[in-house]
C-alpha cells in the first residue's frame, strides 16, 4: 500500500503519541503533503504554510464530551449492577437513576454550548469539517468532528422527554421480560413490547430515514448498513447454509456431544474460563468476571472493563465459550485508547465490529483444533474423571456438533445465521408495521420450522429467548451476522500477517493475536468508519464468501461431505 489514508492515519495518531520535538515537525510536513495531494490542492507554497490543526483546538469540546461521558459511564455501572447484584426489589428505583442520568447526558450532548462550538468548526448539514486552503485539520480531527456530529445530530433529533420515557419503559420492560421468560408467559411481556415498539417507532420518524424506518435504528448499530444492503448478504447465507445444514443432517457421521453434558462442577468450570481469559490477554487488574442471566460485556473506561458469564452444571459449553466470546468483546474495550476516553476516538466503532471480535475468539480460535491442541490437557486434567476416556478429536468434534436448536446463543457457528435471518426478518415488518406483536409466537415459531426445521416447544426457548427487544434494541440482530462475516475476514487476515499463527496457538501463545487485534482494530476507535476499517484490515468490503468458504470447509471435512 502507499501512502493512502492508512498511513495518514496511522501517521496521525503517532503525532499524538509523540511530544512536540523534532519528529513532529518533519511527521507533520509529511502528513500536510498527503493530505494536500488527496484534496487536490496543487499549490506547492502553501504546502509549507498551511497551517494543522489538531485535537488541541477541539480541547473546549473535548472538555464537555469527558464529562458526558463520564455520566454513560455511571450510568453503564448502574446498568451492570442490574444484571449482576441487585436484588429483584430495586428494580423500578433503578429504572428512574439510569433514566435521569441517561436524561443528564442527552441534554448535556444537544446543549447550546456544543451546538456553537460545532457550528464553527463544521458544515451542519454533512458534518464535513470546515477546510479552506492553509488551514486544515489533521486526520484525528477530522475524525472526531465527523463522529461527534453524528452523534449530536441524532441526539438532537430526539426530544429529552422521549429519551427519559424512552429509557425508564426499557428499564421496565427488561424486568417484565425476564419474569415473563421465567414463567413462560408472552402475554405477561405483551403490553411492554407494544409499548417499547411504539416508541422505537416514534424514535424512526424523529430520526428519519430513506426507504424504511428500519434503517434509521439499523443505523445506530452499524452506521451505514440500511435493509438494501444486508438483505442479499443474508439470501447468499440462506442459499447455502440451508442446504449444508441438510447435508449435515443427513451425514452418517455423528457426533457424540453428549459428553458435554455430564456433571461438571461449577467453581471449576469458571476456574478454567477465567484461565482462558488470561491466555487471551484480557487484563484483570483492569477487568473483572461475574455471572450474569444472560452474558455480557460492559465497559466504563478501558481500566474497568467488566465481562460475565452463566454456568449450567449440565452444558460445559455455556460458560466456556460465553468466558471466551465476552472476553473476546472484552479485549476490544480493554485495546481502546485510553487517552481518547470521552471522545468518539477512544470509542468501538460498530456493533457489527465489536462481534467480530468476540466470535473471531469463539469460532475461528476457540472452536479451532490448534486451540484445543494446547487447552484440552488442561481441560482434562481440571475434569479428569468426566473427560479421561475422551481424546482431543472426539472432543474438538463434539464443540462442533452442528444441531438445529431453538436456542440462539447456543447455537453453533452455522446455524447461528439462520437464527440471526429470523430476528431480523421479524423486527423489519414490526418497525415497517407489517407484523402486530400479538402475533409474534406464531410468526417466530413458523420461521423456526422454515430455516431449522425445528418448531419450539415453549415461548421461553422461542419468542422470549433474548433480551433484546425488551430494551429498545430493534435493529441489533442484523450485527450479529456482520460480526460473524467480519470476523473471518479479520482472522484470514492474521493468518496471512502472522507468521505460523496456527502454531502459536498450538503453543497456547495467543498475546501475539491480541496483539495483531489491537493495532489493526482496537486502538483505531471510531477514526474509521466500520467499512474503511474493514477496507484497510483487510484490503476488502464485507462479503459472506469467506464466511461460507470456511463453513463449508470445516464442516465438509468434520462430517465427511
Ligand atoms: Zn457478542
Amino acid at each position: 500500500m502507499g501512502l493512502g489514508i492508512g498511513f495518514d492515519a496511522e501517521r496521525n495518531q503517532l503525532l499524538h503519541r509523540v511530544p512536540f520535538h523534532g519528529l513532529k515537525k518533519t511527521a507533520t510536513l509529511r502528513t500536510l503533503r498527503i493530505i494536500i495531494h488527496q484534496r487536490r490542492v496543487t499549490c506547492a507554497r502553501m504546502t509549507e504554510e498551511a497551517r494543522l490543526k489538531t485535537l488541541a483546538t477541539l480541547e473546549p469540546l473535548t472538555a464537555r464530551l469527558l464529562d458526558i461521558q463520564r455520566i454513560n459511564s455511571a450510568a453503564s455501572v448502574l446498568s451492570w449492577d442490574q444484571e449482576t447484584y441487585m436484588p429483584a426489589g430495586g428494580g423500578e428505583a433503578r429504572a428512574e437513576q439510569i433514566a435521569v442520568l441517561q436524561g443528564v447526558a442527552h441534554q448535556k450532548l444537544v446543549s447550546p454550548e456544543i451546538e456553537k462550538l460545532l457550528a464553527q468548526w463544521i458544515d451542519p448539514a454533512t458534518g464535513a469539517a470546515y477546510e479552506q486552503a492553509g488551514d486544515l485539520w489533521d486526520e484525528s480531527s477530522r475524525s472526531l468532528l465527523r463522529e461527534v456530529w453524528r452523534d449530536f445530530s441524532r441526539a438532537k433529533k430526539l426530544p429529552s422527554d422521549f429519551v427519559v420515557r424512552l429509557s425508564r419503559e426499557c428499564s421496565l420492560a427488561q424486568q417484565v421480560w425476564a419474569e415473563a421468560k421465567e414463567q413462560n408467559r408472552f402475554a405477561l411481556f405483551l403490553p411492554n413490547l407494544r409499548t417499547v415498539l411504539s416508541l422505537k417507532r416514534e424514535e424512526a420518524q424523529y430520526l428519519g430515514y430513506k426507504d424504511s424506518p428500519y434503517n434509521a435504528l439499523l443505523d445506530v448499530y452499524e452506521p451505514g448498513a440500511t435493509i438494501a444492503a444486508l438483505q442479499p448478504v443474508f439470501s447468499t447465507l440462506k442459499a447455502r447454509l440451508v442446504p449444508l445444514l441438510k447435508k449435515i443432517t443427513q451425514s452418517r457421521v455423528r457426533i457424540d456431544d453428549g459428553i458435554l453434558r455430564q456433571s461438571y462442577d461449577h467453581h471449576r468450570q469458571l476456574e478454567f474460563g477465567r484461565l482462558v481469559l488470561i491466555a487471551m490477554g484480557y487484563d484483570f487488574e483492569r477487568g473483572r468476571l461475574d455471572l450474569s442471566a444472560h452474558p455480557f460485556t460492559t465497559s466504563f473506561h478501558p481500566t474497568d472493563v467488566r465481562v460475565t458469564t452463566r454456568v449450567y452444571e449440565h452444558e460445559l459449553q455455556s460458560c466456556l465459550f460465553s468466558c471466551i466470546h465476552e472476553g473476546g468483546h472484552g479485549l476490544y474495550d480493554q485495546g481502546l485508547d485510553p487517552r481518547y476516553y470521552g471522545t468518539p476516538l477512544g470509542d468501538s466503532v460498530s456493533l457489527g465490529i465489536h462481534e467480530s471480535q468476540s466470535r473471531l475468539w469463539e469460532n475461528c480460535v476457540g472452536r479451532s483444533r490448534a486451540f484445543w491442541r494446547f487447552f484440552y490437557p488442561i481441560l482434562q486434567q481440571t475434569f479428569h474423571h468426566q473427560l479421561r476416556g475422551v481424546d482431543v478429536e472426539q472432543f474438538y468434534a463434539a464443540v462442533n456438533c452442528v444441531k438445529p436448536s431453538f436456542i440462539r446463543v447456543e447455537a453453533d457457528e452455522l446455524t447461528y445465521n439462520l437464527h440471526v435471518m429470523l430476528r431480523f426478518e421479524i423486527e423489519r415488518d414490526l418497525i415497517e408495521g407489517k407484523t402486530q406483536p400479538d402475533d409474534l409466537p406464531a410468526i417466530w415459531n413458523r420461521k423456526m420450522e422454515d430455516y431449522l426445521g425445528i418448531v419450539p416447544t415453549t415461548d421461553a426457548v422461542g419468542v422470549l429467548q433474548d433480551v433484546h427487544w425488551s430494551f429498545g434494541a430493534f435493529g441489533y440482530f442484523p450485527t450479529y451476522t456482520l460480526g460473524n462475516l467480519y470476523s473471518v475476514q479479520f482472522f484470514e487476515q492474521a493468518q496471512r500477517e502472522i507468521p505460523h499463527l496456527d502454531d502459536e496457538i498450538a503453543a497456547g501463545q495467543l498475546l501475539v493475536l491480541r496483539r495483531w487485534l489491537e493495532q489493526k482494530i482496537h486502538r483505531w476507535g471510531r477514526m474509521f468508519t466500520p467499512d474503511h476499517l474493514a477496507q484497510r484490515v483487510t484490503g476488502g468490503t464485507i462479503s459472506p464468501d469467506p464466511f461460507l468458504a470456511y463453513v463449508e470447509k470445516k464442516y465438509g471435512e468434520i462430517y465427511q461431505l
